[in-house]
């Protein structure tokens, strides 16, 4: 049992100060049986330190920005730089051109873009953007995805057909709930069903093209097709959040990544992005067609502004980071480790007889303790979350450190190495071995 008296005592303190001891609720080990989270205080590569100067491979990388590894070096020297320039000017500078650019190309169906703080804010503004654009109200999102803590996209995930939303947090009127419908991940008739019924009032569905927060999950082949079939049959237009999926599997977002023949025909009308596109600064933005961004201000009616937004630190880290993916070989290199670390970890957890399921895709993976393939929110619901905690706390004892949640992926860094997979794999022998006995 590793000892951690300080970041013991820094929780207290914390607890005292910031809400719950922590800036965002997932930083909580609450859904890990709860004691104080590590508090890191340095990290370089792959790796973490603590402040009792235990050291840690990490797979959280910060929720996903943090693809390139910890403090790489080019997007190191990219912040200095910025921040000697001035950290915020409050009026337009190039840097803001040069990543828009860098965004278009690699994302064609962005013909314009806007820049904001957070992927919360990015999507939130898809939203309020279609209404404007469509003139109607609801939404339609899938059950389990996140997109962000603003009210209209807060809602309990619901099974089965389509229902009506239920806030999934106090302090969102149920008149605000009641203006998004939920409907299962890849179940193209629940869909329709929906649509049938709502269609004329239906401003977007809302969609993780690849889906990133009940663990990762991909679309079943033609899917994706049927939802902007179904959407735009009935006037709907189709936002694609990306803050998760872009940049993540190859240069590029999940729409123009190649996993099925169709798969890059499909074009949404918006999209949402985040995390990556800021090298680990706060960032978000969103594009879309033309005639349809043209309804933000200055030129349209939809209101959205930011004091914070394009400044030149995260623009800068922004354009540092996707330069450093831009080099050949990148993306293969996490697909390989990535992959091999799932095959190790199927292949212990048989060995071991645990039932685990292991979704793999490029440099994301994530693992669920049952014994049923995970493709929509029910499936991953109904996986063994006290599994998940027991495992999750044998591993960061061994100096692995996961996100705390059975729902949370494993993010691959271009810094991780054959060596960090060996030595999680073996933590992972363990840890299975431990659970067995429990
Ligand atoms: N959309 C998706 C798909 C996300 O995963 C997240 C964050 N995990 C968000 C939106 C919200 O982004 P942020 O935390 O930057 O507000």
């Amino acid at each position: 049992m590793k000892h951690r008296p300080i970041s013991e005592q820094l929780y207290s303190e914390a607890l005292q100060h910031i809400v719950g001891g922590v800036n965002s609720p997932s930083r909580s080990y609450r859904a890990v049986g709860g004691g104080a989270p590590v508090f890191m205080k340095r990290a370089q590569g792959a790796y973490f330190w603590d402040e009792d100067g235990h050291q840690y491979i990490d797979y959280l990388a910060a929720y996903g920005p943090i693809i390139t590894g910890h403090a790489h070096p080019h997007i190191t020297e990219a912040i200095i730089r910025a921040a000697q320039n001035g950290t915020l000017y409050g009026t337009p500078t190039e840097l803001e051109i040069t990543l828009a650019k860098m965004l278009k190309d690699a994302i064609p169906s962005m013909d314009k873009v806007r820049f904001v703080n957070s992927g919360t804010e990015a999507v939130m503004t898809t939203i309020r953007v279609a209404r404007a654009y469509t003139k109607r109200n609801k939404i339609i999102k899938f059950a389990g995805c996140y997109h962000g803590h603003s009210d209209l996209v807060l809602v309990a995930a619901g099974s089965g057909p389509a229902t009506l939303g239920i806030p999934d947090s106090a302090g969102i009127p149920i008149s605000i709930a009641q203006e998004v419908i939920t409907v299962p991940f890849n179940d193209l008739p629940a869909l329709q069903t929906a649509l049938e019924r709502y269609g004329d009032d239906i401003a977007a569905v809302m969609v993780e093209p690849i889906v990133g927060n009940f663990g990762m999950v991909m679309p079943h082949e033609g899917y994706l097709e049927g939802v902007c079939k179904l959407a735009r049959a009935v006037g709907a237009l189709v936002v694609y959040d990306e803050v998760i999926s872009a940049f993540r599997f190859h240069y590029g977002s999940a729409q123009t990544f190649n996993v099925f023949p169709d798969f890059q025909a499909i074009e949404p009308d918006l999209t949402a992005l985040g995390k990556i596109i800021g090298g680990g600064l706060p960032i978000g933005a969103y594009g879309g067609r033309k005639e349809i961004m043209e309804q933000v201000a200055p030129l349209g009616p939809a209101y959205q502004a930011g004091t914070m937004a394009g400044n030149p630190a995260s623009i800068s880290a922004g354009i540092a980071c996707l330069e450093v993916l831009q080099q050949p070989g990148l993306y293969e290199q996490m697909d390989r480790l990535t992959s091999k670390l799932a095959v190790g970890l199927r292949q212990l957890a048989k060995q071991h007889d645990i039932p685990l399921t292991v979704n793999q895709i490029v440099g994301s993976l994530s693992t669920y303790f049952c014994d049923h393939p995970v493709t929509n929110y029910d499936e991953a619901l109904s996986s063994d979350g006290e599994q998940f905690a027991r495992f999750f706390k044998l591993m960061l004892e061994q100096g692995i450190n996961l996100a705390p949640s059975k729902y949370e992926a494993w993010f691959m860094t271009i810094a991780h190495t054959d060596n960090d997979i060996d030595a999680t794999l073996e933590a992972a022998d363990y840890a299975f071995g431990k659970i067995n006995n429990n």
